[in-house]
């Protein structure tokens, strides 16, 4: 048999493997391109698409999280539930479109008081939960902050192809639920049904108030 000689052999194989690194570098390459677009949507579906704020249950995680470090760090938690007054009222007078521009600026008015310490979220339609560490007199005064800032929130309405009107504005209120760690304790779902319940006095109260459990 004419075998080649082992020089001849070796350069071969040294070729072949020179050409398979190179598949498995190219490989690697699309394999963790794949992963960032898996981890970017794996964030993007962590938020809402009409505001950008967390959808509940992402802030439910994100919430949780932050009640442990305030049980470990000894401080007290407060969750604030959030409801926009008579909004049918609103949508059936001024449209869907308008509906969603006045959800829109709500989370953005939210989203002004987002820290370390304090996160917002969109727990339903038009309802937000705010969830901060701090004393009930800073969360009481984050509340009424909201509340005063939904007051002065305004804009035109749309028409059915969502272009603004002239001359015809939206406005609205809030009303808010508060509930605080030092009264009911680090139990994260009791604290939001506490919020919830506080949120029902605010509107049998009249609306566009804040009430504390
Ligand atoms: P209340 O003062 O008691 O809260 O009265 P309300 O009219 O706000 O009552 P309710 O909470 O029952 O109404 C919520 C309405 O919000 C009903 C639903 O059609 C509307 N809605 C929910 N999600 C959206 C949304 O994404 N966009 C718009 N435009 N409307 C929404
Ligand atoms: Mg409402
Ligand atoms: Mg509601």
């Amino acid at each position: 048999m004419n075998r080649k000689p082992i020089e001849e052999q070796i350069e071969g194989i040294a070729h072949l493997l020179s050409h398979l690194t190179g598949e498995v570098n190219a490989l690697e390459k699309s394999y963790s391109g794949v992963l960032r677009v898996l981890h970017k949507l794996e964030a993007s579906l962590d938020y809402d698409d009409l505001t950008g704020l967390l959808r509940r249950n992402s802030f439910f995680r994100k919430y949780e999280k932050l009640m442990e470090e305030c049980r470990t760090l000894g401080e007290s938690l407060g969750v604030l539930m959030i409801d926009i007054d008579y909004f049918k009222v609103l949508n059936d007078q001024h449209g869907h479109p308008t509906g969603d521009e006045v959800i829109r600026k709500v989370a953005e008015l939210l989203k002004q008081f987002e820290s370390p310490n304090c996160m917002s979220g969109r727990y339903g339609g038009e309802e937000f939960v705010v969830a901060m560490r701090g004393t009930d007199a800073e969360m009481l005064g984050v509340a009424e902050f909201i509340r005063r800032g939904a007051e002065r929130l305004h804009g035109p309405v749309m028409d059915s192809q969502g272009k603004p009107q002239a001359n015809v504005e939206w406005k609205c209120t809030l009303s808010v639920g508060v509930a605080s760690s030092n009264k009911e304790g680090f139990d994260a779902t009791r604290l939001i049904k506490v919020a919830d319940e506080a949120l029902y006095q605010a509107k049998k109260s009249g609306r566009n108030c804040v009430k504390a459990a």
